[in-house]
């Protein structure tokens, strides 16, 4: 049998168990041109709640009743489709759902003698792309500037703040609890911010004393709004998530800072990976080599078993995730 989680109730907050509704169908059986995965690895993201709301986004909401969006990473276990074979390791937006069968569309066959299954889902993947994608066509750094980060410990943060390294900047990350902080060192972050036990505005005068030239956010909200008193003469501030907004049930509050962008000439930008799919495999070969060299450190915060899929989509909401956050849907 094929479990999957399906939408069950459009959220407001935090998702709650009443949201989602688990089902069971016997596994399907791929047609002319298909493959059926049996997925081993579901990624777990900032984007999924956003997924559930009923409101025009980048892609339209998941319906009510539909399985629930996610990439996710398996076996080919049959296939009728001649670019695929049993056995093939690869990765796709399949859904959370233990069976998925695709036309090939989307699906990219992955070496998993380079590197583990799930690594294809956070820094050789999705995760790594929008990492860089929002540093360089976004951020566009030159070696020297200051680079900060925020959400430095997670899945896109501690690789956008790895490349900046590699391209001669200066890092500084925003992170929650002294272990997230402790690794960002290990990674070669030159400063780090735990923004749960100091004020940001301590960490800045320390961490920033020349401000920053680039802002890559994953965190929007109140940090935004600090970082923008930092920025410097043409700084670049990516807008790539804003996760302390994703669960709020009213309106976010603009910036209140943004006139620093008039005074400093400075640019705000958001970004969607997708703008840059003609670039994803040249940029998988970046981030693969990156990774070969040993210039890309990856971590998985990983959780057994698909059941418990509603629980551990919050952990990014919690911060209980360093690295990527991902499901394994058998328990070992
Ligand atoms: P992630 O950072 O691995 O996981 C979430 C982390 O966010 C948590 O561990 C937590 O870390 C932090 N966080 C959670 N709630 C917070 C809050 N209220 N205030 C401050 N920090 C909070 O997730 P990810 O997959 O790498 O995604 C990071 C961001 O990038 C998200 O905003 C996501 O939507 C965005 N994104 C955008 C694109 C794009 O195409 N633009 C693509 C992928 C992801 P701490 O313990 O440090 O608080």
């Amino acid at each position: 049998m094929n479990k999957q989680f399906r939408l069950a109730a459009r959220p407001v907050g935090l998702p709650k168990a009443s949201d989602w509704k688990l089902t069971e169908e016997p596994v399907p059986t791929p047609a002319d041109g298909e493959v059926l995965v049996q997925t081993e690895y579901i990624s777990l993201d900032p984007a999924m709640r956003g997924w559930m709301n009923d409101a025009k986004s980048y892609v339209p909401p998941v319906e009510l009743n539909a399985v629930m969006r996610a990439a996710a990473a398996g076996k080919v276990t049959a296939s009728k489709h001649p670019g695929f074979a049993v056995g093939d390791a690869v990765e796709g937006v399949l859904g959370v759902q233990q069976y998925a069968i695709s036309n090939g569309r989307g699906l990219r066959k992955v070496d998993t003698k380079l590197a583990p299954l799930p690594a294809y889902l956070g820094g050789l993947g999705m995760s790594g792309l929008s990492a860089y994608f929002g540093l360089f066509e976004v951020g566009q750094p030159k070696p020297g500037d200051t680079v900060l980060v925020s959400g430095a410990a997670g899945a896109v943060g501690s690789i956008a703040g790895q490349l900046a390294k590699a391209h001669g900047c200066r890092v500084v990350g925003i992170a929650g609890g002294a272990e997230k902080c402790a690794w960002l060192r290990e990674l070669g972050f030159d400063g780090t911010i735990d923004y749960k036990s100091e004020k940001l505005s301590d960490g800045f005068r320390r961490e920033l004393p020349k401000g920053l030239d680039v802002y890559f956010d994953n965190v929007g909200g109140d940090t935004l709004d600090a970082a923008l008193t930092r920025i410097n003469l043409h700084a670049r501030v990516i807008i790539c998530g804003a996760i302390s907004g994703y669960n709020a049930t009213e309106k976010p509050k603009g910036p209140s800072n943004y006139l620093s962008l008039l005074i400093n000439r400075a640019r705000m930008q958001g970004f969607i990976v997708f703008d840059y799919i003609k670039k994803y495999n040249e940029t998988y070969e970046v981030l693969n080599k990156h990774y070969a060299e040993g210039k890309l450190k990856l971590r998985e915060t990983i959780v057994e078993g698909f059941d418990t899929f509603p629980d551990s989509l919050l952990k990014l909401f919690k911060g209980e995730n360093t690295g990527k956050l991902i499901l394994k849907v058998q328990v070992q």
